[in-house]
């Protein structure tokens, strides 16, 4: 049994019963539930259960049930346990919420590896504390199998996860004006036939170059758990894909910062923050690297498994589904998808342009990181310089500053964030300072400049 901390030294069995031992915990500090009850009877069971259920809404925290169990610890001795659960607990489910409301239209939805799948569109109805108005309905076995109908009046529930689903339709209340679905023959984005990959259920987008498989993919890689690149949300992906700017992620390191600037709702300040953040895409752990790839079945930990046994990605395109067998939490499944996946042509693209964009490199191969210019204090903002430079010419100063990612213009306005000050400073000065301009005499500015070439980003001293 877990022993208390030391200076307790109490195990489970010197408490008399699990209310006690619950005490303890709590006076140590730990997070023991509020909602701790006991009864004396299965009818004080139940009255405690439907409180619980009662107050379920009201929760800052999902619940599904509760565990009830024999308070007595010589009790739950005796009673002891089976192989896999003590005989003295049992986990009580509480019945799923459920709510009536009507299915307005089926649309579908085309995800990253090209599976097409049916959502319900709903009469927006209350359940479980907030308003439903979208439900999965899985794939189109599962909606022929419930004869799912356009119109239907249908019972949702939300189940152990935060999806809600359709359990089941209300044949009784149709009026014969509902309209079946079937299942579409080709995609609704691009309009390719649609693919069955036996044994799956799913139906595919035949099309690899689908803009929504690419756009999933897209979002995937640019995802916290992958690249992580700052700035780049779907509606950019979106964009981006639209113009023909990219069609895979490789692509997303050849764009230039001119064409990013003046793209519509971007800007130097925007371009620079892609740009850094692509940058730190390519240092970005292998593990990571090898999630960004979106391989059927490997999610972030399968991705650290493959990539502790593999060095780099010439050792995992070797592996092969023998060999993955292997590896813990990997199964026959998951090792015949991942060898599968650098077999087939858009894998193997996927990864000679990914290679040729330098995002396999390591780290020490890679050349040293440019100055963030997306995170220092030049970056995006309009000097002006006036006065007298002492240590540097005027156009010195003008190509330090740009090559931080600033820009230097010719006279003060409201655009002007910061002057730079140098000796006899005169009616430029002035006007800074009317409009409250920030100004910087010679020094302070050496000093902004020093700290933005050792990429000393954002110290706002
Ligand atoms: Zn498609």
């Amino acid at each position: 049994m877990f022993p208390l901390p030391e200076a307790d030294g109490r195990t489970v069995d010197d408490f008399p019963d699990h209310t006690s031992e619950m005490a303890a915990l709590r006076t140590l500090g730990l997070p023991v539930n509020g909602f701790l009850g006991t009864a004396l009877d299965a009818a004080g069971v139940h009255a405690h259960l439907d409180d619980l259920q009662s107050r379920r809404d009201a929760l800052d925290y999902q619940i599904d049930g509760a565990v009830v169990k024999v308070d007595s610890r010589p009790q739950q001795v005796a009673l002891g346990s089976t192989a896999k659960a003590p005989r003295w607990g049992v986990a009580y489910k509480f019945a799923a919420e459920e709510a009536i409301t009507r299915l307005r239209d089926i649309t579908l939805q085309v995800g990253r590896t090209g599976v097409i799948t049916p959502v319900a569109e709903l009469e927006p109805v209350a359940l479980a504390g907030t308003t439903v108005s979208r439900a999965t309905l899985h794939n189109w076995d599962e909606l022929a199998r419930k004869d799912i109908r356009v119109g239907d009046t249908v019972v949702v529930a939300k189940g152990g996860d935060i999806i809600p689903k359709v359990l089941r339709v209300l044949v009784e209340m149709r009026t014969g004006a509902e309209q079946p679905l079937p299942p579409p023959a080709s995609c609704p984005v691009c309009g390719s036939p649609t693919v069955r990959r036996e044994p799956e259920v799913a139906l595919r987008c035949g099309n690899a170059r689908c803009p929504a498989v690419m756009a999933g993919r897209l979002r995937l890689f640019a995802g916290r758990d992958a690249c992580d690149i700052d700035g780049l949300g779907g509606r950019w992906i979106d964009l981006f894909l639209e113009r023909g700017l990219v069609k895979g992620p490789a692509d997303l390191f050849a764009l230039d910062r001119e064409t990013l600037a003046g793209l519509p709702g971007w800007g130097g300040k925007s371009a620079d923050r892609l740009l850094a953040g692509l940058e730190r895409a390519r240092r970005r752990p292998w593990a990571a690297k090898i999630f960004a790839l979106g391989i059927p079945q490997v999610g972030v930990s399968t991705a650290l498994t493959l990539a502790r046994n593999h060095a780099n990605i010439d050792k995992l395109i070797e592996a092969t589904p023998v060999s993955l067998a292997d590896l813990p939490d990997i199964g026959p499944i998951v090792g015949e998808q991942v060898c599968a996946f650098f077999t087939a042509d858009d894998g193997r693209e996927l990864v000679d342009s990914l290679r040729a964009a330098g995002f396999f490199l390591a780290e020490e191969d890679l050349p040293p990181p440019p100055v963030a210019v997306g995170d220092n204090w030049f970056a995006g903002r309009t000097f002006v310089l006036t006065g007298t430079l002492e240590t540097m010419t005027r156009a010195e100063a003008r190509a330090a500053i740009e090559a931080l990612g600033g820009k230097v213009s010719g006279s003060v306005s409201r655009a002007t964030d910061v002057l730079v000050a140098g000796a006899k400073a005169g009616s430029k000065l002035d006007k800074a300072q009317e409009l409250g301009i920030e100004t910087v005499d010679e020094e302070a500015f050496a000093r902004r400049l020093a700290d933005g070439r050792d990429g000393d980003a954002g110290k706002d001293t």
